[in-house]
């Protein structure tokens, strides 16, 4: 399986703070990816480093099997959506896109065109005069006429509106599905996840908690319920997040399907924010006797 973005044992420090450490994980070519994490995780750092901006301190980034940094040929591969999307905002789409066509050795100004005008964005205003979602809209269009085998996008739906962030996802799935492009977006909200992601990479102070397939991930971990005292049931293989009341305690435990159902306790359904959310509360994953320990 090809890797679009390989990470290994990678790390960036500022000064002595260390903003992303020891951080390994692969990103299968073709994947939709979210990097999830609360602010301040190491998410630009992350992105950074993906697209050559900045130079690892430790370990490797491979953006399909190259360093990126100081590689202009990879970096012609990579489309990045930058927070906050800076455009020049004197420049209107129609000239973005005509300055981009200068720019970049492989352009598809029709497809940014076609784009902006199916979402009636106004092509000869100013970017800085139109909304939030609009100039979002028109900084992934620019990003994509660049078809790039892998886009990045750094927080793009945090400063939009509830239904301007429906719509750029929506424009960002329906663009990626008309292509073979790998998509890793990173960000610290948690809803739509599911609808929009195929895998994950979940950061926390600097450390990556989590990554792998959406569906894998879920298919080996289990809610159980059952009385406060119990220990987890066998085949569990570690308790990421114990919760108590005065009688029950709700464990978010890793664990294929347990061999039988154990007495006293029941099952419900993962779902991707249940485990997002047990991942972060956790600076480490423990093992069952040390959580239960720490937790009972
Ligand atoms: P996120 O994108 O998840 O919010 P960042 O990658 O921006 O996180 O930041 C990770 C850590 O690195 C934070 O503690 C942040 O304060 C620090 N950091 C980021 N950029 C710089 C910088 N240019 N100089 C010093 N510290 C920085």
């Amino acid at each position: 399986m090809e890797q679009a973005l390989e990470a290994e044992d990678l790390g960036k420090r500022y000064g002595r703070a260390w903003a992303l450490r020891d951080c390994s994980f692969e990103l299968p070519a073709g994947r939709v990816a979210a990097l999830v994490g609360p602010n301040g995780a190491g998410k630009s750092t992350l992105l950074h480093l993906a697209v050559g901006l900045l130079k690892p301190d430790t370990g490797r980034v491979r953006v399909f099997g190259r360093e990126p940094h100081g590689a202009p040929a990879t970096l012609g591969e990579i489309g990045f959506v930058a927070q906050d999307t800076p455009l020049y905002r004197d420049f209107t789409a129609r000239e973005l896109i005509s300055l981009g066509g200068r720019l970049n050795r492989r352009w598809d100004a029709a497809l940014a065109r076609d784009r902006l005008s199916a979402l009636g964005i106004p092509p000869d205003r100013p970017v800085g005069k139109l909304s939030g979602g609009q100039r979002a809209q028109v900084a992934l269009a620019l990003a994509l006429a660049k078809r790039p085998r892998l886009l990045l996008l750094d927080e793009p739906v945090a400063a939009l509106d509830p239904l301007a962030r429906r719509e750029f996802m929506q424009a960002l799935m329906g663009a990626v599905a008309e292509s073979e492009t790998t998509v890793l977006f990173s960000s610290h909200l948690l809803s739509e996840l599911e609808r929009t992601c195929d895998h994950l990479i979940v950061l926390q102070t600097a450390h990556v908690q989590l990554s792998g397939s959406v569906d894998e991930l879920l298919d080996g971990h289990r809610l159980l319920v059952g009385p406060r005292d119990a220990a987890p049931p066998d085949g569990v293989e570690k308790v990421v997040r114990a919760a108590h009341t005065e009688r029950q305690s709700t464990l978010l435990v890793r664990s294929r399907a347990l061999p039988a159902p154990a007495p006293g306790w029941t099952e419900r359904e993962v779902s991707l924010e249940d485990l997002v959310l047990a991942y972060l509360a956790d600076t480490e994953t423990r093992d069952v006797e040390t959580a239960w320990e720490v937790t009972a």
